[in-house]
């Protein structure tokens, strides 16, 4: 935003100029770290330097259409023809950004034919966002380096302040280290940046009225609402990229990071709001994946494809997408996992052997099934099926009779009967801990981590004494 004039002020943010062509591959653990620890920041904003570390250029870009547009709109009638063309022009000019600067430019998520890339970059230049070249930067940095302090937007400064606070002050540090080689050397990045001042005066306001004022009479309604009034809402849709999508929502592709996926984001910003799929796969042209979710932008860039006006649209493999998808299925299985009680396994229980069972069986009512022993005398009364079947095998091995030589229990039965474990039976058991009735249907699939499936399980020992239960 900060260059939205003069080329001068473009270079505030710029160390393109002189750092990335070709870039620098630095030799160290954490460039971030490593670059935070040897560059110089300002000191930060505080009320007695507020004046004078106001970006009094973008104060005035940003305040001044807000006023204008407000008292405007008291002196200017709309017209039901105006209100069209103004949200007509609201999607024109917001698609130079999201389908022009940011996927065709920033990203690199298809190829546009020369007319195409002209167009989006004069209805970018109505956007009034800065050039592409000084916006590309910046977004390419705000990937590179997201949620630090080298990401021009850091969304973990605010909401605010990666919505627009950013702008409003100069910067504390340049963002960091990003290439944009290639749009130095792309020709119409370079004929926009040169008549940047001139394109978004005509495409900014001489435009939207003149087409008023030409089609019915309407040129002070132009100006106020299809030029002042749509620039607003073009503005902050645009910033909604930097703060909505940085804070509402869900992550279903990865949550290392603050980009987040939600609806209402997308219909603010034209279809950028799934944005945890957008950093994760940003070359990919497109931010929503299923036909249903809201995404203009990438339908437009479809449809110019299908015009044969852009060409290799840039599709992440599904594959990869699923990857991401599982991994944070699993993590929310985990956690519900880790929230539930479970058994004790064979490692953490005293293994005790036959005759120690059945004696300790006379003072509390023990049953074997699969090897392990349970303590059921909480249950006997609550089995579903008599409490006389559970009595006849106090002291015994009910494994067949609890897996169908009586009754073949349901897994939510065996489920609740391994939470009676006690203890294991050495040895003698003609159902041994190698048998699948062993393990609870629960636990038979679980969700465990890398290093968990690295670690060998011990043993269980040999640990029965008389009391070895007791
Ligand atoms: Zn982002
Ligand atoms: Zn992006």
């Amino acid at each position: 935003m900060s260059d939205v004039v003069t080329k001068d002020s473009a270079n505030i943010n710029d160390s393109s100029a002189t750092t990335d062509s070709p870039m620098p591959i630095p030799d160290v653990d954490n460039y971030v770290a490593y670059t935070i620890r040897n560059t110089k920041a300002l000191p930060p904003i505080t009320w007695s330097n507020l004046l004078n570390e106001i970006n009094w250029l973008s104060v005035y870009i940003l305040t001044v259409p807000p006023l204008v547009g407000i008292v405007g709109a008291f002196y200017v009638k709309l017209q039901w023809q105006t209100a069209l063309w103004a949200v007509v022009y609201y999607f024109m000019t917001g698609l130079g950004i999201t389908a022009g600067y940011h996927r065709l430019w920033a990203h690199r998520a298809y190829n546009a034919s020369l007319p195409l890339q002209y167009l989006l970059a004069i209805l970018g230049a109505g956007s009034l966002q800065g050039s592409i070249k000084w916006w590309s930067r910046g977004h390419r940095a705000h990937h590179r380096y997201t949620d630090t302090e080298l990401d021009p937007y850091n969304a973990h400064k605010g909401f605010w302040y990666s919505h627009i606070g950013w702008m409003l002050v100069k910067p504390r540090r340049k963002p960091g280290v990003a290439d944009v080689s290639d749009l130095r050397h792309n020709p119409v990045v370079r004929w926009q940046h040169k008549h940047y001042l001139s394109l978004i005066l005509i495409m900014g306001f001489v435009l939207p009225s003149v087409v008023a004022y030409l089609g019915w009479g309407d040129a002070k309604g132009g100006f106020i609402y299809a030029g002042v009034i749509r620039l607003v809402f073009v503005h902050h849709s645009t910033f909604c990229v930097n703060s909505l999508a940085h804070w509402l929502g869900e992550t279903p592709f990865d949550d290392k990071h603050t980009p987040r996926d939600h609806m209402i984001t997308a219909f603010v910003t034209i279809g950028e709001g799934y944005h945890n799929f957008h950093h994760q796969f940003p070359m990919d042209y497109r931010n929503a994946i299923r036909w249903y979710q809201y995404d203009p932008t990438k339908w437009t860039i479809w449809v110019l494809q299908k015009l044969g006006l852009a060409s290799h649209l840039k599709v992440f493999p599904d594959n990869e997408v699923r990857k991401g998808q599982l991994t944070m299925e699993l993590k929310r299985l985990r956690r519900t996992q880790e929230n539930l009680t479970w058994p004790s396994d064979s490692n953490d229980l005293p293994v005790i052997s036959w005759d120690s069972f059945t004696t300790q069986s006379e003072k509390r009512p023990l049953i074997l099934i699969s090897g392990f022993i349970h303590d059921v005398s909480d249950f006997i009364e609550e089995h579903p099926g008599g409490g006389h079947f559970i009595r006849n095998f106090i002291g015994k091995d009910a494994t067949t009779a609890f897996f169908g030589g009586v009754y073949d229990h349901s897994n939510a039965a065996h489920n609740l009967l391994a939470m009676k474990r006690v203890g294991v039976l050495h040895g003698g058991s003609p159902h041994g801990l190698d048998d699948k009735r062993a393990i609870p249907p629960s636990q038979r699939l679980k969700i465990a981590r890398y290093t968990e499936l690295l670690s060998p399980g011990s043993s269980s020992t040999y640990s029965d004494g008389e009391d070895g239960l007791l």
